[in-house]
């Protein structure tokens, strides 16, 4: 019995590792070159004890609850939000900034180390039954169950006919150094003018040095999408962050997609189970995945390896949903909601006038307030 898992980001290791532990014989096919990199995130992880809130159904991977300090930059004890108008709020999280690629490259020693067996390098594509690899290593390989675990654009999912539900949100980030961050806060900025149906953000890294993104949708900009104009302006002229950005210098520049639709209606096929990005495991609210993605990847490396032994593939779908399920509708039905605010600056003033921290803590985390329950219906998948 053999499983192929395709992508080696942390969805995909964490399977990996999974049911290479479980006894499997286990592939990891990764197109890069170099897990890891080049990186498409803002490194922001929260703490164990923060996660176990945010995924109160959910059994954490022990690689997510204990980090090792050589992959964490930094750590944060609050997150701030800016409203159009400039006013502020924060409440606290525990936050670790993690460096992605070497968060990535240690998954993925781990899997190895299980016994999986790595193809970097190679590309990996669905023909009818079989799985193709092209690159590095060439030709058809055989597998009894493939993990589809290949991120936002999964030619896993496509192929297995799975639809992402509601537009992606499109993102470019910048590694800033010589800034003047405040290395406690994870920010987050709204607004039309500095980030259209989505949000700015300031990941601090430690020291000077800052994760600084931006990511929009499609349908709430008019014309062409000027990514590096939106966030140049966000950089340069946004009230507050302007001023403690502004001086500084880019080292590096990332860009990618987050799917924000929750999870497509399909997520297992046959032999062929999704994981992470690739299934819309991400919080709507914050475009947040790795949690998630850890999570599912650790339940596709379960449900596969025991497959060998006789269990039963299609309770796959059946354990995301009691894990991940409700906070990924909440969050969803949520960022629904906010959608419409998010089409004028005043009612999102009016949000943050409204709301006291807290309860935009419980909101980010997919938790409606009591007062707003009764109108989750119409804002359902
Ligand atoms: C700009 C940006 C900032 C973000 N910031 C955060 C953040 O701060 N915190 C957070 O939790 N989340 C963040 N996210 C989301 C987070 O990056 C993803 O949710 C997370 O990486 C999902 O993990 P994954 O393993 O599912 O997919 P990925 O990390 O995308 O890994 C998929 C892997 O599959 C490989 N692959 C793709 N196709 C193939 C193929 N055909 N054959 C072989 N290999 C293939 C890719 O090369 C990649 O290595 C951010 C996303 C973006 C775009």
């Amino acid at each position: 019995m053999r499983i192929i898992v395709v992508g080696a980001g942390p969805a995909g290791s964490t399977a990996a590792e999974t049911a290479a532990r479980l006894g499997a014989d286990v592939i990891l096919v990764e197109r890069r070159m170099e897990i890891g990199s080049p990186v498409q995130c803002g490194g922001f992880i929260p703490e164990a004890s923060e996660l176990r809130d945010l995924l109160p159904d959910a059994v954490l991977p022990e690689t997510l609850v204990e980090i090792p300090e050589r992959c964490i930059l930094n750590r944060t004890r609050i997150q701030r939000l800016y409203a159009p108008s400039g006013r502020s709020a924060e409440f606290p999280v525990a936050g670790r900034c993690v460096d992605r690629r070497s968060f990535d490259r240690y998954l993925a020693h781990r899997a190895a180390r299980a016994g999986a067996q790595l193809i970097v390098g190679t590309e990996a594509d669905v023909r009818g039954e079989s799985i193709h690899l092209k690159g590095r290593r060439e030709g058809i390989i055989d597998a009894d169950i493939i993990i589809g675990a290949d991120g936002p654009s999964s030619r896993i999912a496509e192929a297995i006919g799975a639809v992402q539900r509601d537009e992606p949100g499109i993102c470019l980030e910048y590694e800033m150094v010589d800034v003047d961050i405040d290395r406690d806060a994870a920010e987050m900025y709204f607004g039309e003018r500095w980030a259209p149906g989505g949000y700015a953000w300031i990941i601090p890294l430690g020291d000077d040095i800052a994760n600084v993104g931006v990511g929009v949708r499609r349908s709430y900009i008019r014309g062409e999408i000027d990514l590096p104009l939106i966030l140049r302006r966000f950089v340069e002229e946004h009230p507050h962050a302007g001023r403690i950005l502004r001086k500084g210098e880019i080292v590096a520049v990332m860009r990618g997609i987050v799917p924000s639709g929750g999870m497509p209606e399909i997520i297992q096929s046959g032999r062929f189970l999704l994981a992470g990005d690739a299934a819309g495991h991400v919080m709507a609210t914050s475009g947040g995945g790795v949690p998630l993605a850890m999570v599912a990847g650790r339940i596709a490396g379960e449900v596969a390896a025991t497959h060998a032994r006789g269990g039963d593939l299609n309770v796959y779908t059946q354990r995301i949903e009691k894990e991940l399920g409700a906070p990924l509708r909440g969050s969803v039905i949520i960022r629904r909601m906010v959608d419409r605010a998010m089409r004028s600056d005043r009612s999102i003033d009016m949000i943050f006038s409204l709301l006291d921290p807290m309860t935009m803590k419980d909101i980010q985390r997919g938790r409606l307030p009591a007062p707003l329950e009764r109108l989750r219906s119409m804002f359902t998948l």
